[in-house]
This record gives structure tokens, sequence and C-alpha cells, in this order.
């Protein structure tokens, strides 16, 4: 049997890229999504090229939603090798115009929704004896960002959540890592004015954004056996923004 992948916020970016990674490397795929089935059914297509896929609906930010996820997972395939939770938002303002609902929203999204997922497939992966975690965090977790008071705590607080699991699962042969990853070009990043992206470009050491497939492939290299003694640690896809 091959392994089984769950990748939350899979319908487009990051996370879609990372559903079809995987795919190709063998692993049966559950492709989550919130609102958009259209585009996940159609990420479905693509990662069927190479193993079998299923779409489930999901908000992760509801724990009866996130244990449904987890739970169609093992009613289709028997077993959950990989969880990447990668479903994010952001609500951007400054902090004197951010209203408690959107600090709110952020949080539940990002970082309560990736407690839930870690939570209901740990019952799982412990009884396995194995299993490997990523969470997607965001340099703005690390460094902090005007304009992102909740996004980056959220962010900040998955990279706590995740150093906290690893040391709860490490005896048990579950790995947890997060990637941070830096300015990707996806459509989180392309509602911000040209004007913005330009600045941040100047502040990238490389001078380019990122692509999906970059964070594609540290999440493969992550989940793999080359990384088998490797847990707990932030691995930052940035071009050198944050070092
Ligand atoms: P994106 O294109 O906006 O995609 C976000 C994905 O998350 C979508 O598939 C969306 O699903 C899903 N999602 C949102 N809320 C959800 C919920 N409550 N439950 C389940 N799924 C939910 O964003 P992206 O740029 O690919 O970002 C992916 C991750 O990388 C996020 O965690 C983000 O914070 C992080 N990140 C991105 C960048 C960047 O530069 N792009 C940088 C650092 C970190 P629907 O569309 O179906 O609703």
């Amino acid at each position: 049997m091959s392994k089984v992948a769950i990748v939350t916020g899979a319908s487009k970016g990051i996370g879609a890229a990372i559903a079809l990674q995987l795919a190709q490397e063998g692993y049966h795929l559950v492709i989550n999504y919130n609102g958009n089935q259209q585009r996940a059914e159609a990420v479905k297509v693509l990662c069927e090229k190479f193993q079998t896929a299923i779409v489930v609906q999901a908000n992760v930010a509801k724990s009866e939603e996130a244990k449904r996820l987890c739970d169609t997972a093992m009613e289709t395939f028997g077993q959950i090798d990989v969880l990447v939770n990668n479903a994010g938002i952001t609500k951007d303002n400054l902090i004197l115009r951010m209203s408690e609902s959107d600090f709110d929203d952020v949080l539940s999204t990002n970082l309560k929704g990736t407690f839930l997922m870690c939570k209901s497939v740990s019952k799982i992966m412990m009884k396995q004896r194995s299993g490997s975690i990523i969470n997607i965090s965001s340099v703005v977790g690390i460094s902090g960002n005007a304009g992102q008071a909740n996004y980056a705590a959220s962010k900040a607080g998955i990279i706590g959540l995740t150093k906290s699991l690893a040391k709860e699962f490490a005896s048990r042969n579950i790995r947890v890592n997060v990637v941070a990853p830096g300015f990707i070009q996806s459509d989180m990043t392309d509602k911000l004015d040209q004007e913005v992206i330009a600045s941040l470009r100047a502040q990238i050491p490389m001078k380019r954004l990122g692509d999906p497939k970059d964070v594609a492939n540290t999440v493969s290299f992550l989940v793999s056996e080359q990384s088998s003694y490797l847990t707990g640690q932030v691995i930052c896809v940035d071009g050198g923004m944050v070092m």
C-alpha cells in the first residue's frame, strides 16, 4: 500500500503544488478545501494521473469538520502517513483598524485549524507508530510584519505548537516540522499592490518571488526518509529574506 497524505487548503496555490508533488511521489492524496470545490476537483484530476485522490470539503477551524476530514481519510485509505497543515488566510490591517473578528478569524483558521488537525491525526499516527506532520507557517511568524499582527501571531503560534508536538511525539516515531515560506507567487500575494510587491522583492536577497513548487520541494524532503533525524525544525523557503 502506498502512503497517504492529507493536504489542507489544497484547492490552489502552495497547497495544490504540495498535493501534486506528493502524488507524483506515489502518495494517495486527500485534497481538502473550504469554499473552492471547482479548483479542488481540478487538483484531483492532476493528482489522479499519478495516484488515487479524493476531495474533502472541511473548514479546518471547526473541530467536527477537522475530525470528519481525518475520519474520511481513514475510511477511504485506512492510514494517514503525512499531514500538511497548509490552509491559511490573511485579513491585514494596522492594529488600530484591525477588528476583533479579523483577529479571531485569522487565529481560528491558521493556528486553531492546525491544532485541530494535529490533534485528530495524532491518535492515528501514535497507533501506527509513524507519521510526519508539516505545518506551514511564514517568515512573518519569525520577523513580524506591520499590518499583519493577526497573521504574524498565528504563524508564530504555529512554530511554538510544532516544537511542542515534536517533543511529545518524537518517541512515537512521528516527526513534526515547520516550513516558513517567504514571498511566494499565489492568490494570497496577488492581492497586494504592485508597489508593495516591488518593495518586498527588493528585500529578497535572491531578488525574485518564490514559486509554490519551491515550497513543495521542501515539504517533499521533510516527509521523506532523507530527513528521518530531523524534527521540531523551522525551514525558511524565502530566497534569503530572513536569516
Ligand atoms: P491561497 O492561494 O490563498 O490558498 C489558501 C488555501 O487555504 C485555499 O486552498 C483555501 O481553500 C484554503 N483555506 C482557507 N481557509 C480554510 C479553512 N478554514 N479550511 C480549509 N481550507 C481553507 O494561499 P497560499 O499563498 O497558497 O498559502 C498557503 C499557505 O502558505 C497559507 O498557510 C499561507 O499563510 C502560507 N504562506 C503563504 C505565503 C505566500 O507568499 N503566498 C507566504 C508565507 C506563508 P478554498 O479556496 O477552497 O477556500
